[in-house]
């Protein structure tokens, strides 16, 4: 009989070497805390770029990466009031800011300097539970599918902030650079928004989903050059950049309009791109970086969702294929979204 103070877990104890699924202590929570029974972790790209360590700033090691997870709370500490034992919860990316700080104050937590980052400083919940701050978990509505509901947690707020930041109008263009699991996300929020969409990918599935899910053009980067297809349809309003490459950041300049926006979202490990700066300058053009959004963005992401405004397209996995599952998205070859299910077992 597995002893109840231990728990699995998808390891990662060296940068680039396969993860390793073992028993790790189960965390009991400290007074601000929850302890959240993992039902469903999504892999974001970010996982793998921690695992790889592709950043400027490292991840703590050993480390346990996910913060697309939703659960049910186990265990509460003694000064939580607003979780409960047997609430559903989502837990971001955001795991904890100071509250205090300009920032937080400002309704920026994303931007405070002492938050910690869920399966980056903190250990994550590709595991079977998660220790988390009670205020920055989010309440996931009953009406909402756990499986459905961990992508939401990081794909789909980041990319509805980023629509947030590019000012997105009814009348605009909006041009998706990437359609994996953010990008499926991001052009139906353009579309909720009421833009034009043209999205842009390196794989004709992805496109075939994009149209499926409303985007009105697209194109395929391999085959054809978005920055003239893009221009021809009297370019982009605004451009989201979620490409792990940043050939496709320069090209989501490239098929700006003037006074058009460009939102970095992406993170590839290859940190720079060519800005020309007589272009920018003379095209009156906004960069905007944006980094996941808030728990009342969350909310707001959920609340979309529960009203059939968004579709999330899925496959799940077990926990145990987390090494074939990061290859396969490295390779682009899954439909959106990989969601390891916990109730699949080992
Ligand atoms: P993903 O692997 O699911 O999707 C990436 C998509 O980009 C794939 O469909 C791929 O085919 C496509 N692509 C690759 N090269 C391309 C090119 N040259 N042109 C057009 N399309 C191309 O990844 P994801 O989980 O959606 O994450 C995307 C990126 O966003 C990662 O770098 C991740 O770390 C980052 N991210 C940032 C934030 C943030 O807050 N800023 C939050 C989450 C993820
Ligand atoms: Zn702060
Ligand atoms: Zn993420």
């Amino acid at each position: 009989m597995k002893p109840v103070t231990t728990m699995r877990a998808a390891v990662v104890h060296e940068f680039k070497a396969p993860l390793q699924i073992e028993e790790v202590p189960k965390p009991e929570p400290g007074s601000e805390q929850i302890v959240v029974k993992i039902e469903a972790s999504g892999l974001c790209h970010t996982d793998i770029h921690a695992a790889h360590g592709d950043w400027p700033v490292k991840p703590k090691l050993p480390l346990i990466p996910g913060h697309e997870g939703v659960g049910i709370v186990e265990m509460v500490g003694s000064d939580v009031t607003d979780i409960k034992e047997g609430d559903r919860v989502a837990i971001p990316w955001l795991g904890y800011a100071c509250g205090s700080c300009e920032y937080c104050m400002t309704g920026w937590p994303t931007l405070c300097e002492k938050q910690l980052n869920t399966g980056y400083f903190l250990d994550g919940t590709y595991a079977e539970y998660v220790l988390a701050y009670a205020k920055y978990v989010c309440k996931v509505p009953a009406s909402i599918n756990p499986l459905e509901a961990a992508p939401l947690t990081c794909a789909g707020v980041t990319t509805y902030k980023a629509l947030k930041m590019s000012g997105t109008r009814p009348s605009d263009l909006v041009a998706i650079f990437g359609i994996g699991g953010l990008g499926h996300l991001a052009l139906q929020y353009a579309k909720v928004a009421g833009a034009t969409v043209v999205a842009v990918d390196l794989v004709d599935e992805k496109l075939q989903m994009a149209r499926q899910l409303g985007a009105d053009y697209t194109v395929n980067a391999r085959t054809a050059n978005p920055v003239e297809e893009i221009k021809k349809l009297g370019g982009a309003d605004a451009a989201i950049s979620l490409a792990v490459s940043p050939r496709a950041f320069e090209q989501a300049f490239n098929a700006l309009r003037r006074g058009g926006t460009l939102v970095f979202v992406a993170l590839p490990a290859d940190n720079y791109m060519q800005l020309p700066i007589f272009e920018t300058v003379l095209n009156g053009i906004k960069i905007v970086g944006s980094i996941v959004g808030t728990p009342i963005d969350l909310a707001e992401v959920f609340e979309l969702h529960a009203a059939g405004k968004t579709k999330v397209i899925y496959e799940t996995r077990k926990l145990e294929q987390v090494n074939e599952s990061f290859e396969e998205v490295e390779k682009a070859a899954v439909p959106a979204r990989l969601v390891f299910d916990m109730a699949l077992g080992s």
